[in-house]
């Protein structure tokens, strides 16, 4: 087991990570002294994993559960509801605690619900996809969706805990486990060139979910990202960079119809879109660029994108929250392991585009 602290003054918070977890749930979360706990899970995690934890939190405070239909789609105010619902037939308090079980959706609802009952209570991640142990369950991002986009509302409100099972990622989908390698990918351009150096030797064995890998490059990925967030909480500055190909990851899940592609799959060829980048611009290499393609492409990725509209794609940049003005701004490699954010002449992005698919 690895275990990690995210570093924010009295609210800080451990990472663990490794298998077996589920079952201790229950004796790690004793020590909140909750007056009750509240499961919320999906309908596809519950029937392979609610039990488990059911059954370890039952000696330490009355348990119930909230079972939410499975899907982006719903991750709505109507999800939070049901959850808020779920908190008063528990006879919830200001001292209960929620546990968030399943992926980024069932997190980032749990989180939100969590942020404003009784204006604020403890809640627990218990992530259950790669993505969300790599990613969405570190850093207090919490929200839903509106219809007119994603993640429109929510609050930052950090997690008591985070407890990363990687016995959980056996029943995932591989494609779930590919798009979550794509943001493990983003972490390793980001961090320290050692830490590339090991999710690029390490791949096939994450893909075919070697715990003693997993728990490795899962920690480094969370050691990356909490040391962001620790510097940048609230994304005033630094925490930006881990925007790093979404910037062409967000245009290429618009275009192609949201849920066509899992994020992590844009995100992965968003990063090899973000190193020709960064190589047009004179910072990487012909060589850095097929690595992390190659990387990219060993992670189970797609690398191209073809018969993306080029216009379409440029104008829905220029929407982007990094955006002001009309000129649109990306997170650029000035080297492996270290990135800036700027902005990128009209007609370097198009050759990059060009060169992706876009036509
Ligand atoms: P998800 O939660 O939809 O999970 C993907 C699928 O896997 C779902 O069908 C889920 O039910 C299923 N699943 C979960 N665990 C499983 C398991 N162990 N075995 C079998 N199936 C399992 O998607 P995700 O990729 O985990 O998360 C994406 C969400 O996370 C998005 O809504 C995104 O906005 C959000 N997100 C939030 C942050 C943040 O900082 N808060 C960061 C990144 C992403
Ligand atoms: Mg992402």
């Amino acid at each position: 087991m690895v275990e990690i602290t995210v570093e924010l003054g009295s609210r800080s918070y451990p990472i663990e990570i490794g298998p077996g977890l589920l079952a201790t749930i229950g004796e790690r979360v004793k020590t909140l002294r909750p007056t009750r706990i509240v499961i919320v899970t999906n309908t596809t995690v519950a029937p392979l994993y609610l039990a488990a934890v059911e059954t370890s939190c039952q000696s330490v405070a009355p348990v119930s559960s909230v079972v939410l239909p499975d899907g982006e789609s719903y991750k709505t105010f109507t999800a939070v509801q049901q959850v808020l619902d779920g908190l008063v037939a528990a006879g919830a308090d200001r001292k209960s605690l929620i546990i968030a079980l399943g992926g980024g959706v069932v997190g980032d609802i749990s989180g939100f619900a969590a942020s404003i009952w009784m204006r604020g209570i403890r809640f627990v991640q218990v992530p259950t996809t790669l993505l969300a142990q790599v990613d969405s369950s570190v850093g207090g991002k919490t929200g839903v969706n509106l219809p007119a986009g994603k993640n429109l509302i929510g609050c930052f409100h950090q997690p008591s805990a985070v407890f990363a099972d990687t016995e959980t990622l056996e029943t995932l989908p591989a494609r779930e486990i590919s798009a979550g390698l794509g943001e493990i990918v983003k972490h390793g351009l980001l961090g320290d060139a050692a830490y590339f150096d090991e999710v690029e030797r390490r791949m096939k064995d994450l893909r075919s979910l070697d715990h003693e890998a997993l728990a490795s490059v899962i920690a480094g990925s969370c050691r990356l990202k909490a040391s962001v967030v620790a510097r940048d909480e609230t994304e005033e500055g630094i925490r930006a960079t881990l925007n790093l190909g979404h910037t062409f990851g967000h245009a290429i899940e618009k275009l192609a119809g949201f849920g066509t592609w899992l994020h992590g799959e844009a995100v992965g060829c968003g990063l090899v879109l973000a190193a020709d980048l960064s190589r047009r611009l004179g910072y990487l290499t012909d060589a850095d660029v097929s690595r992390i393609e190659s990387v990219v492409s060993a992670a189970g990725l797609p690398v191209r994108i073809p018969g993306l509209p080029l216009e379409a794609a440029i104008q829905s940049m220029r929407g982007d929250k990094k955006s002001f003005g009309g000129h649109i701004r990306f997170i650029v490699l000035k080297k492996i392991g270290e990135s800036a954010i700027q902005e990128v002449p009209d007609t370097i992005l198009r050759e990059t585009l060009l060169q992706g698919g876009y036509v």
